[in-house]
């Protein structure tokens, strides 16, 4: 289970201090060595874990909390708004457009789940914001992609929008975007090509694409698994492009959490979605509150 370390050990650890009549500077430090390491364990940033343990030392050893009836319970509580605060605070909704079609752009590298993603989203849009969502696809340069994505669309049945691998990116999101509109198709979503790392050319098609459509999203997609290596993908991604949410998947697998903790702090752009399996209906909108009370128990 995903965070499962992490929860454990930061429960051990509340579960000490909760019952406290009293507190002392010295039992918060204490606490706070122990969340340290259970942070850095669960491959958290270092910077964030360093800013995390200074801002909930702080609040934890002031004098309301001291000398109020409860100590414990404020502390454990400081511990959970800050970790909420940490993933982004209030659960981030899509953007749409106010003059249809909303264009929402699906980033990511080779692997991540961007094609599942879109499909999922697509399901999303559909069944719950009541949306009728054309799937581009504009990755040229692997046939599988496009063929992926054909199959996906059959599978959701949604249409899909492709003109093979002979035209470029830029014009096929060009056509797409005509043929959305004449189709009535109130939302466009553009899935672009991945690759193994990140490299300069991949960033100016997406750069390029992105000043043709304009969009309303990017959505970066990472793979949770990877850990502070997805942290430093969405950096490459947001420095380049500039991306508007991530959706962060592979969540129901057992990844320690440190990209779920560590994107938002290092980008400042927030998790939207996660993935939490391989089916169209296993994605979640990101609730940060929630996300901490389960890591906290
Ligand atoms: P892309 O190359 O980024 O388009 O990646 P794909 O969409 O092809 O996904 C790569 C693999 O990851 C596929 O086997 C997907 O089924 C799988 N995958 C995607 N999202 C999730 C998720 O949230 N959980 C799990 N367990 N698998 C996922």
């Amino acid at each position: 289970m995903a965070f499962q370390g992490l929860a454990e050990r930061l429960q051990a650890t509340m579960q000490k201090i909760t019952g406290k009549g009293k507190i002392t500077e010295q039992d918060v430090k204490d606490m706070m060595r122990e969340v340290r390491f259970a942070l850095i364990e669960a491959d958290v940033n270092l910077k964030v874990v360093k800013k995390f343990v200074k801002t909930v030392s702080e609040r934890a050893i002031g004098q309301e909390v001291m000398k109020s009836l409860t100590p414990g319970q404020q502390v454990v509580k400081i511990v959970k708004d800050e970790l909420t605060e940490l993933m982004g605070g209030e659960q981030n909704p899509i953007q749409f457009s106010r003059k249809p079609p909303t264009v929402i752009m699906m980033v990511g590298l080779q692997g991540a789940g961007k094609t599942t993603t879109t499909g999922k989203l697509a399901t999303v849009l559909r069944k719950k914001h009541n949306r009728k969502p054309l799937l581009v696809a504009a990755d040229v340069y692997r046939p599988a992609a496009i063929q992926q994505l054909e199959t996906l669309g059959k599978q959701i049945d949604m249409p899909v929008f492709s003109l093979g691998t002979d035209v470029s990116p830029v014009e096929i999101t060009r056509q797409a975007l005509e043929h959305a509109k004449e189709e009535h198709q109130d939302v466009v979503m553009i899935d672009t090509a991945g690759r193994l790392h990140v490299d300069e050319n991949l960033m100016q098609e997406l750069v390029d694409i992105k000043e043709l459509a304009q969009p309303d999203e990017i959505f970066l997609v990472v793979d949770a698994m990877t850990g502070q290596d997805a942290v430093n993908v969405a950096k490459s991604f947001d420095d380049a492009l500039g991306v508007t949410g991530v959706v962060l998947t592979k969540l129901d697998g057992d990844t320690r959490g440190g990209a779920a903790l560590s994107i938002r702090e290092v980008t400042g752009k927030p998790i939207k979605f996660v993935g939490m399996g391989e089916k169209m209906d296993a994605l979640e909108p990101f609730h940060p509150e929630r996300m901490a009370s389960r890591i906290l128990g």
